[in-house]
């Protein structure tokens, strides 16, 4: 816990410790910056809320996400860089120095670097909020076993859906995957697996209008928007993966970001402030991966070593 009194300088202070925060920690430590990795829930970030990876190089075959984010959490504390959970709430500038603040406390640093990812965002449907944790779920991994036997619904098209709704396959009886196109943002090698799989049923060009249930989840009402029809489909749980929010409240209104709140950078991961870079998801970018991600720490890292000398 920070003391709320301290005034420790670091050389850099990274927010996040997901694939792409782990890097950039990685990449410090070998720098020999003085380096301080804040996360605040979990090591690992969304990748942890899949079970595993197939298209991360050097594992044919696929890693469990829990193995992979072990042997990068290692590479970092090899280096004694410490991890502290702690939730940072807004960044102050101030003669060069950025101060942190967390709920816990205070922090000075001559840099940092956002990698504090992204979120799913919901679908935002009657029956969702209410719902939650009584069925409605936006992690396969964790509540996965819960279903066994049960009947699914898994909402979305892209990578997310499909990969989730092969790996629920594996618990449920049956998996119904509502998407509201016929075509699929999922990679192609997906799509043709979850096609292959006969316990997923695909019900395209359809939404979910509102998700029934009292206590907890009974079913969907299922909008076709082929033919504008409405159709009840019993169930006892909805998987919903409709893509991502960045988490950058913290410092809205003080970066540059789109719309969405997606922090917009340079080639070198500089922000529209000196002396903060952005890498990961929280960036605005075309391909949201491990891989690039992970560049991105070390490209991030590589950048605040040449502005802090
Ligand atoms: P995504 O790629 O943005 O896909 C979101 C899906 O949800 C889309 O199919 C979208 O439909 C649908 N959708 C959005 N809002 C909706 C609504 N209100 N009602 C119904 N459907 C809605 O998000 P994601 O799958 O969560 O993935 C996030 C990022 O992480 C992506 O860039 C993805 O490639 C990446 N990722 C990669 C991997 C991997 O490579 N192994 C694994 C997981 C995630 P439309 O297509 O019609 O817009």
């Amino acid at each position: 816990m920070a003391d709320p009194m301290a005034k420790i300088s670091y050389d850099l202070i990274i927010i996040g410790a997901g694939p792409s925060g782990l890097v950039a920690g990685l990449y410090a430590g070998r720098y020999r910056l003085n380096t301080l990795i804040l996360e605040r829930i979990a090591v690992g970030g969304q990748i942890i809320l899949s079970h595993s990876i197939e298209n991360f190089p050097g594992f044919p075959g696929g890693i469990a996400t829990s193995e992979l984010i072990e042997r990068f959490k290692k590479q970092v504390d090899d280096l004694n860089i410490p991890i502290k959970r702690e939730e940072v709430l807004g960044i102050s500038p101030r003669d060069g120095i950025y101060n942190i603040k967390t709920k816990d406390g205070n922090y000075e640093t001559k840099s940092v670097i956002i990698a504090s990812g992204t979120q799913p965002r919901p679908l935002g449907v009657g029956g969702e909020d209410r719902l939650i944790g009584r069925g409605v779920s936006y992690c396969g991994t964790c509540d996965g076993p819960l279903f066994k036997n049960k009947e699914i619904v898994v909402v979305g098209g892209g990578d997310r859906a499909i990969e989730e709704a092969i790996f629920l396959s594996g618990y449920a009886s049956k998996v119904s995957l509502i998407h509201r196109r016929q075509g699929f943002r999922a990679s192609k090698i997906l799509e043709e697996s979850a096609k292959n799989n006969p316990r997923i049923n695909f019900i395209l060009e359809s939404v979910i209008e509102e998700i029934v249930g009292q206590n907890k989840v009974e079913g969907v009402k299922i909008r076709s928007l082929a033919n504008n029809s409405l159709r009840e489909l019993g169930c006892q749980g909805v998987f919903i993966f409709v893509g991502i929010t960045p988490n950058t409240a913290f410092v809205k209104g003080q970066l540059q970001m789109d719309e969405a709140g997606f922090i917009i950078t340079d080639e070198d991961l500089n922000t529209s402030l000196k002396g903060i870079f952005a890498c990961g998801d929280c960036r605005k970018k075309s391909l949201y991966q491990v891989i690039n991600g992970c560049g991105e720490g070390a490209q991030a890292a590589h950048s605040v070593h040449k502005y802090l000398q």
